[in-house]
């Protein structure tokens, strides 16, 4: 294994990917949310991610120095042009503006089109959250996962994340995709050749498989049934229709050249608790600000042995890794330091 404090894994994968082709501009904004992966313990989003993002410049139509473009539809929704660049960048470039809005208006949404997504999405919702707004994030994927009741691929892994701010905390923060794992948890299992968890995945003839390899070929499988695949048709119309971008089957026929990442949208809406809950409520026992109230729950909940809040294992993590930095197999550093070639 390679140890990498975080600074060094940011500039391993900024400097790998200015390497291969991308703008500056581009590779800090992917390599800042690489590192963010690799602070929080998310292996499935960190420097794992850099051969995606390599490989993803397979489509001619990706744009490895695309340079996002801010416009405002209306006086609470903005949206940013990606210009068939990456998500990091375009959020980058649309987060502030959304949270000027939200704070303004009260709720506000930020429309991002025309953009390769294969980053998980507890970092926009967090961003927002710790300026003091509720946020939710949806987006596409390709189509890897069935239909309640089907056995080919049609969603996207769709993931869907929501933070809520604390006053003098970190926000609580969960982001899950639709379907029972994320692929890259798939794609893991499948590089160090361990069987994944039951349940996870139908082989291409539709038979429940725990061989990883086979699931990849077959279709992935929603978490909760029905449930899940309710969240993950509503994930490809707010992310997809809505929007005006693709759904993910339909990044699925556009990838002509097997790039591998999903090309569409991205839904996040913004809301400041400060307006939607200054009117209060009648009965005495609602706290009279919306943290207090919230903090009641959580109380509650944490009162209850064997449980925790969502993203308090990635906050736990930072403490660690920010100490010992993070480790990766030599492999892929051997694969990211053969990049910087040229
Ligand atoms: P997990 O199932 O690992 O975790 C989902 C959420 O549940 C996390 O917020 C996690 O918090 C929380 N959680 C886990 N265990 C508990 C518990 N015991 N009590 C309370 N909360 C808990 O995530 P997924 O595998 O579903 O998704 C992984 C990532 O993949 C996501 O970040 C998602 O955005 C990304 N993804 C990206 C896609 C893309 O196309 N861009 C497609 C699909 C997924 P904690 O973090 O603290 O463990």
């Amino acid at each position: 294994m390679a140890t990498l404090s975080l600074d060094e894994a940011r500039d391993l994968a900024s400097k790998a990917l200015e390497a291969q082709g991308f703008s500056n501009e581009q590779a800090q904004a992917i390599a800042r949310t690489i590192a963010k992966a690799e602070r929080d313990g998310c292996e499935s989003h960190g420097l794992f991610r850099v051969p995606f993002y390599v490989k993803a410049l397979a489509h001619p139509q990706t744009n490895a120095k695309a340079r996002p473009v801010l416009s405002e539809l209306s006086s609470s929704i903005v949206r940013v042009d990606g210009a068939r660049g990456f998500c990091p960048l375009a959020l980058e470039t649309g987060l502030p503006a959304l949270e000027e809005k939200a704070k303004a208006n009260g709720i506000a949404a930020l429309v991002i089109n025309n953009s390769y997504n294969i980053a998980a999405l507890w970092p926009e919702v967090e961003e927002l959250a710790v300026r003091g707004l509720v946020a939710m994030a949806f987006t596409c994927a390709n189509a890897y996962v069935a239909p309640a009741g089907g056995t080919k691929p049609l969603y996207g892994t769709n993931p869907m994340a929501f933070a809520w701010p604390r006053r003098g905390k970190p926000p609580l923060v969960f982001d899950q995709a639709s379907s029972s794992s994320a692929r890259g948890e798939i794609q893991l299992h499948a590089r160090d050749g361990k069987p994944i968890p039951e349940g996870w995945a139908i082989d291409a003839e539709g038979n429940p498989t725990t061989d990883p390899e086979a699931a990849l070929l077959g279709a992935q499988l929603t978490f909760g049934g029905y449930k899940g695949a309710a969240i993950a048709l509503m994930v490809e119309l707010l992310a997809g229709a809505l929007i005006g971008d693709l759904f993910s089957y339909q990044s699925t026929e556009r990838d002509k050249f097997g790039s591998g990442a999903p090309f569409g949208g991205e839904f996040i809406i913004a809301i400041n608790p400060a307006t939607t809950a200054s009117a209060g409520s009648c009965e005495d026992i609602v706290a009279t600000d919306s943290n207090t109230h919230a903090e009641q729950l959580f109380e509650r909940l944490l009162s209850q042995e064997g449980t925790r809040l969502p993203g308090s294992r990635r906050v736990a993590v930072r403490e660690q890794t920010a100490a010992n930095g993070t480790t990766i197999p030599d492999s892929l550093y051997e694969t990211i330091t053969g990049y910087l070639q040229g």
